[in-house]
């Protein structure tokens, strides 16, 4: 049998069609011709029903097997459906349509890609509206903004989209040179053009004008190869949605819109710097603190208590310059406490569990370093450490 002829390729707009059924087996129905167009070349699938026999059958997934494209339907068919019945089948256009859209889209912006950088596309995934490419080599982020550039201007002006079926030969010497990618080894082959912009080997569907795709916007860029992005209405939504967001982040940074990147890398880098001298404040502190005597409790244990905001890395660190026997509490912001003992009788641990009995909260640790949040501010931490550990 020759396979199921391929209605998908020759008008991606034709979403209503009649064929015949050549076979069942289980759930899965295969048609003379189908204009479902089935998972492959990256593309997802199309979706919709087939009614045979006054039953209606939802078309659930649609894939190639060799020669043959299988519609896996739901219910599943049964005995009510026989070879060579009338099937009807109708293609949900919305899903159809955003993938149209979002395969033309990645041919655009493959093919300036490949124009201006001499890069090529390695991999594609093709979903409703949204789609990703991968790259075979890095671009830079204004390497991509010139991209887009030209990319949103394509795609919203007109060029016209041809698709034609001829012997791969012929295909080849027609377009000497000028066809993008690797050419696929079936024969014949299906061409896809875009006027002025492209001209690829591909057996997806396709819009017949760049106009009809709209506005993409790259939601992803990872490593400079890997491009995601959505297109026409879900780009235009999301823009509007970042574009409010962008003009309310600018007002709390005081800044123009268009300043926004630049705004928010000096307050990156500003926070940083605040962080470094934060811990230089601290370590400041804590050094100073391992010099002093603290609060002296019985038994010879020392009390030390600092109000820093520090990591456990650095207070652990500079723990180390506290003499035998000393406890330190750090009290943080919003009830955050550390606790650090190097004396022998008293668990940093158990310090915290009196505290939170005390103040309520939670917390837990080591002997030797435990932290905790505390529902209540102690008024003097010192005086109540110093009861406690009178109590034990
Ligand atoms: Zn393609």
């Amino acid at each position: 049998m020759a396979g199921t002829r391929k209605g998908y390729w020759q008008d991606a707009y034709q979403v209503t069609f009649q064929s015949h059924v050549a076979r069942i087996s289980g759930n899965n129905i295969i048609l003379d011709e189908t204009f479902f167009y089935p998972a492959s070349g990256g593309q997802a699938c199309d979706r919709g029903v087939l009614v045979i026999a006054g039953k209606s059958f939802n078309v659930q997934e649609v894939l190639k097997e060799g020669d043959n494209v299988i519609h896996a339907v739901k219910p599943a068919p049964g005995n009510a459906v026989v070879p060579g019945m009338i099937a009807d089948g109708m293609i949900d256009w919305d899903r159809r349509n955003a993938l149209m859209r979002a395969h033309s889209a990645q041919h655009v912006l493959s093919a300036r890609i490949a124009a201006r950088f001499h890069l090529s596309t390695t991999e594609v995934s093709i979903q409703p509206d949204i789609a990703s490419i991968n790259l075979n080599n890095q671009i830079n982020l204004d390497q991509l903004e010139e991209v887009l550039t030209i990319v949103n201007r394509d795609c919203t002006t007109s060029h016209p989209v041809t698709t034609s079926i001829s012997p791969r030969d012929k295909a080849i010497s027609d377009h000497a040179g000028r066809i993008r990618g690797e050419m696929s080894t079936e024969d014949p082959v299906r061409i896809v053009e875009i006027k002025d912009i492209d001209i690829m080997c591909c057996g997806g569907t396709h819009v017949k004008d760049t106009s009809e795709i709209g506005l993409i916007l790259v939601i992803k860029f990872k490593g400079g190869r890997e491009i995601k992005f959505v297109v026409g209405k879900e780009a235009v939504a999301m823009l509007a949605k970042m574009n409010t967001g962008m003009i309310s982040a600018a007002a709390t940074l005081n800044k123009d819109m268009l300043q926004l990147a630049e705004a928010v890398e000096k307050q990156v880098k500003n926070s940083k710097l605040l962080e470094e001298q934060a811990d230089q404040l601290a370590i400041e502190l804590l050094d100073r603190e391992a010099r002093c005597h603290g609060l002296q409790a019985s038994s010879g244990i020392r009390i030390h208590v600092l109000k820093a905001i520090t990591n456990k890395k650095i207070a652990t660190a500079h723990f180390n310059n506290f003499s035998p026997g000393s406890i330190l509490a750090i009290q943080g912001d919003k009830g955050s406490l550390q606790i650090y003992s190097n004396a022998d009788t008293v668990k940093a641990n158990e310090l915290i569990q009196a505290l939170v009995e005390r103040l309520g909260g939670k917390g837990g640790g080591n002997p030797k370093i435990a932290q905790g949040m505390l529902e209540k501010e102690p008024e003097d931490l010192g005086a109540l450490l110093m009861e406690i550990l009178s109590k034990s």
